[in-house]
């Protein structure tokens, strides 16, 4: 597809996906590209915050990590601790300011859909830090709840193989339904509406593909 129609489609369906964000009472902000995420992150999270984040390739491609670790923020870095340490930090995550991750898929009306093996992720997510910044390229852009499960069957073997995690589908690369005990595919968490705590989630959206 020419860029200029690539960007007309993203900038189209990103407004609707915003809308329909806000609609549901989270924050959402759309950006042209990961360079403009940390200047937003930015203006959005308070100094000295305690920040946890969940693994995400996209934090990482958005360097917001390395803005993590400036120096500005508490932050619990989970990939500088020894085995006890992130123990703790799995814990203390939930008493964090800002927990931040990317998501599995997003609806076009405004479902936020994360998979998660031990739960690090999904569980802060669902209780405890005051907000949770949600960063994903328009890749995790899908219709409904049915390609929502389709792109997360499609990406759980690729995840699993980049993790090298020991599942069948990092062999094969099709998913088995696996009873590994490294199997990632655990627990499914669908955010239907921010009702309950308006602002809590911010979603910012890429106009570029990020992550898996
Ligand atoms: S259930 Fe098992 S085989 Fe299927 S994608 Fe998940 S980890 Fe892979």
């Amino acid at each position: 597809m020419r860029k200029d129609l690539y960007n007309w489609k993203y900038q189209k369906v990103g407004e609707k996906v915003i809308e329909n964000l806000k609609r549901k009472k989270h924050d959402a902000y759309l950006v042209e590209k990961k360079e403009d995420v940390v200047p937003l992150l930015n203006t959005i999270m308070k100094e000295n915050s305690k920040v946890a984040v969940g693994g995400s390739l996209t934090l990482n491609e958005c360097n917001v990590l390395e803005f993590l670790r400036s120096g500005r923020f508490n932050f619990l870095d989970r990939y500088n601790a020894s085995k006890d340490e992130l123990e703790n930090i799995y814990f203390e995550m939930f008493k964090a300011d800002y927990f931040l991750c990317s998501a599995n898929a997003i609806t076009e009306d405004g479902k936020i859909v994360q998979l998660d093996g031990n739960g690090t992720r999904v569980a802060p997510m669902i209780f405890g830090p005051k907000y949770v910044i949600i960063i994903a390229g328009m890749n995790k852009i899908v219709p409904d709840l049915d390609s929502a499960n389709k792109r997360i069957e499609y990406i759980s073997p690729m995840n699993s193989k980049r993790l090298n995690f020991d599942t069948p589908c990092t062999y094969t690369g099709k998913c088995d339904d696996c009873l590994s005990p490294e199997r990632i595919c655990i627990h499914k968490v669908i955010v239907e509406s921010g009702v309950r705590h308006p602002g809590r989630f911010k979603i910012i959206l890429v106009k570029e593909d990020l992550g898996l």
